[in-house]
């Protein structure tokens, strides 16, 4: 069973409830389109809380992109349809002037250095100063024991991981592995957009991630990185960006100081469809 609630009050109302009732709670953001990728994340936070919410909201201040945010692709009644079959959810679907009341310029950014230059925030300029907005209203409104979010979105959650630590926010992050299609490509919302052919065509993103690992000891990873860079250029994918990051820092592995945990991540684009993906080449997740 799903109950939707779209009013901002009535959410935070039901909380305070929850909360006063001693019930744990949480927390999924999503922005619909909902997939076998999600639902892992809605599946677990069942597992592990009383009361699990899962938002479904477009946030428009994370694209830089306007015709990114009139193509995403919205499609509330079959999520809800979705969501039922997990069994009870709270599906949290407000407007944007609900969860912007007083507008959605960015009053005071949020600090985040290094953390959103490279990769996602080089290619999105803005991007994660939306993310953050969002992130942070939505907790607002939905103050949960722990908040669901997936590797899929590697950088996505490490700046969200780290302005939780900053404001000092009273949640859990706990990260669900990437769930995939049977060739491998990372489930997305964005691959409905792609033909059956390009979608076919997107499995050597995951090949190459494979292979990167295989390749990438900690002692030579430059090496294996240029020539998996090429891979995607040989394949006729339009590559925008593979790299080598520390987990933590988002910089390229010290080779001094070394490194703990490095992830490879991938941005290309197939069929004018911006796809992204990632693989933990040595170490643990922070
Ligand atoms: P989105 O709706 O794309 O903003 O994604 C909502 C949440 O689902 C984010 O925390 C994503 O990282 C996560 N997610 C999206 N795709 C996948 C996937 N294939 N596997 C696991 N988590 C995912």
């Amino acid at each position: 069973m799903v109950e939707l609630i779209t009013s901002a009050k009535e959410m935070l109302h039901q909380m305070q409830e929850w909360r006063a009732s001693g019930r744990t709670t949480g927390f999924v953001p999503t922005m619909g389109a909902l997939h076998e990728g999600h639902l892992s994340l809605v599946k677990r936070a069942k597992a592990e809380n009383d009361v699990t919410i899962v938002s479904i909201f477009v946030n428009p201040t994370q694209f830089n992109d306007a015709s990114d945010l009139e193509k995403y692709p919205r499609t509330l009644k079959k999520d809800l349809t979705l969501l039922a079959e997990c069994g009870n959810v709270i599906a949290f679907a407000p407007d944007v002037s609900d969860v912007y009341p007083d507008g959605m310029q960015i009053a005071r950014r949020f600090e985040l250095g290094q953390l959103e230059t490279g990769m996602e925030g080089a290619q999105r300029p803005g991007h994660f100063q939306g993310v953050v907005q969002v992130v942070k209203r939505l907790l607002d409104l939905v103050p949960a024991t722990r908040l669901y979010m997936g590797q899929k979105d590697f950088q996505q959650f490490t700046i969200i991981r780290y302005m939780l630590s900053q404001w000092q926010l009273p949640v859990s992050l706990i990260i669900c592995p990437i769930v995939r299609e049977e060739n491998g490509l990372a489930m997305s919302s964005r691959n409905e957009r792609l033909s059956p052919g390009a979608r076919k065509k997107a499995g050597i993103i995951y090949q190459v991630l494979t292979s990167l690992k295989k390749n990438a000891a900690a002692s030579q990873w430059q090496n294996a990185l240029l020539i998996h860079q090429q891979m995607f250029q040989e394949n006729g994918v339009d590559l925008e960006y593979l790299e080598i990051v520390d987990a933590e820092s988002l910089m390229p592995p010290d080779p001094i100081k070394g490194c703990r945990c490095a992830v490879a991540c991938v941005a290309v684009q197939i069929e004018g469809v911006r796809l992204i993906d990632n693989i933990v080449l040595w170490g643990n997740l922070p």
